[in-house]
């Protein structure tokens, strides 16, 4: 695995010096390559592993199983996946095995930030709505493995359990924002980084974070963080700077759109004089 990192050397939620560790922009256990070094305190590393654990054991377990993403306890990955039967009015969770279970990723369609009052959803969502939208993953298995599931389990029907939690995702994704527009423009180049109060549970994620529902990275690409991407936005002229996120580049999955701060406005004019884009 490539590992590419920028070295910070304060706490960048919480402007401390003391105790840092290095803070992976997209989680290890998603196989996020873009380091911050020493970036992050350990009261700090406390709540955003908290929420980031929150997905990544709860949400995202089936896809990670699968895909054999990384993780720092090898002993522990499951053997096996819930999954949930359906005969006749009855129905039972048992856990099958890796090969038999479906699993799925459950990624939101977001509303538009809330702090963009003008920005439209392509769909037409409202600012600030969360709707949880279920991917089966891989796509290719469904048809003919469901078809196998039902008379392996003689069940009339599955279903896939799956649970996420709407703030906790959205910090999630204000914590990727952040650390790749920080791995983008380096920290100090920020006079203001709006969302540290989010990622810390004191300020309203959904203020910050969401979607105008379009494809836009999908289309034209953006700069790779694995098998996830981004786009570091921020118009010529302008210094505040959004980045749009692409979880799983592969699949149709939600791009998010999340407000990340304001660079200084000497730096935007040199960026912008020199047609640099960072
Ligand atoms: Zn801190």
């Amino acid at each position: 695995m490539q590992r590419t990192s920028v070295y910070v050397g304060e706490c960048i939620y919480c402007r401390s010096k003391n105790g840092l560790s290095d803070e992976h922009a997209i989680p290890f256990a998603l196989k996020g390559n873009n380091v911050l070094e020493k970036a992050s305190c350990s009261a700090c590393a406390a709540i955003t592993s908290r929420f980031e654990l929150s997905i990544l054991r709860r949400t995202m377990i089936g896809p990670r199983t699968v895909l054999e993403l990384p993780t720092r306890r090898k002993k522990q990955r499951p053997l096996q996946l819930p999954m949930i039967f359906v005969r006749g009015d009855v129905k039972t969770e048992e856990l099958v095995p890796i090969d038999d279970a479906v699993p799925v990723l459950v990624l939101p369609e977001l509303g538009p930030p809330e702090s963009l009052r003008t920005l439209r959803h392509v769909a037409g969502l409202n600012h600030g709505d969360f709707k949880p939208n279920v991917h089966t993953f891989p796509i290719e298995r469904d048809a003919e493995h469901l078809r196998q599931l039902l008379a392996k389990y003689q069940a009339d029907a599955v279903e896939i359990p799956w649970e996420i939690d709407h703030e906790d995702f959205r910090r999630m994704l204000a914590k990727i924002a952040m650390c790749e527009a920080i791995f983008c423009f380096g920290y100090q180049q920020f006079e203001e980084i709006y969302l540290r109060s989010a990622i810390l549970g004191n300020d309203r994620t959904s203020y910050w974070v969401g979607s105008d529902g379009a494809y836009d990275i999908y289309l034209e690409g953006g700069f790779d963080d694995s098998s996830h991407v981004f786009a570091i936005m921020r118009p010529h002229g302008y210094t505040e700077v959004w980045t749009r996120i692409k979880l799983w580049n592969k699949s149709m999955t939600p791009e998010y759109l999340v407000v990340v701060g304001r660079l200084r406005p000497s730096y935007a004019r040199f960026l912008d004089a020199h047609h640099l884009i960072a």
